[in-house]
């Protein structure tokens, strides 16, 4: 018989809980799997999120708020900070199941000079003074950018970042350092076409994704001007 290498407890417990947390985010049609799928940058790869879709489920969200909580449970937290629409509804739930019940605010993010911005709107900076202890909340983290900006947002004003806590992080992003908890650590193989073993086996393109944002308007309805 030969041994088949084993994995330790830790490891497998890791493994088996992102498998769930996946299967929660299938559920609410944010995630693709095992597809051939065309990305913005022209780009082919297996697997796809869309981010608007993540947090459309309340109870999902709660739950997984809840597992992100129970992970920083230990340390005291004052103010749970993040930006973005998906990223708050995310850090509600995160603080509402946080034994300090912290309280919860947003930074808005925008662009100056074709970079990246998140500013802190004038009535939130009171409740980040020095030494207040912050929890950042995000959904997805892919560059780590927008987190970055947030540490550097929080530490210009004193406070002080306990941790990140986030649904989904590229395995390869770095954030400064700091202690981050992801209910999902993975990274996408994209391909170039040319290199891309799927069209390599004839396995048709999903163009689905990039065709939606090229094609699809959002609704919208406006004020008349009467
Ligand atoms: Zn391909």
């Amino acid at each position: 018989m030969s041994a088949a290498p084993r994995k330790e407890p830790a490891a497998l417990e890791t493994e088996v809980r992102e498998k769930i947390h996946l299967e929660i985010l299938k559920r609410t049609g944010a995630y693709h799997a095992n597809d051939h799928v065309l990305l913005p940058s022209g780009q082919h790869t297996t697997e796809y999120i869309e981010k608007t879709l993540v947090t459309t489920e309340p109870s999902f969200t709660e739950g997984l708020g809840a597992v992100i909580a129970k992970h920083f449970a230990q340390w005291p937290v004052d103010v749970v900070l993040s930006t973005g629409p998906g990223a708050l509804i995310l850090s509600h739930c995160v603080a509402r199941a946080h034994p300090s019940r912290p309280i919860v605010v947003y930074g808005m993010k925008g662009l100056a000079g074709g970079k990246r911005r998140v500013t802190l709107p004038v009535e939130f900076q009171r409740l980040m003074r020095e030494r207040t202890k912050v929890l950042l909340v995000e959904d997805l983290v892919s560059s780590g950018t927008t987190l970055n900006l947030l540490i550097d947002l929080v530490e210009q004003l004193g406070a002080q970042v306990v941790g990140v806590g986030c649904l989904w992080r590229r395995t390869s992003v770095e954030v400064n350092g700091k202690p981050v908890f992801s209910l999902v650590s993975r990274d996408f193989p994209t391909y170039s076409a040319e290199d891309c073993p799927l069209c390599r086996k004839g396995v048709p393109l999903n163009e689905e994704f990039v065709r939606r944002r090229a094609h699809r308007r959002p609704s919208s309805v406006q004020e008349s001007k009467t």
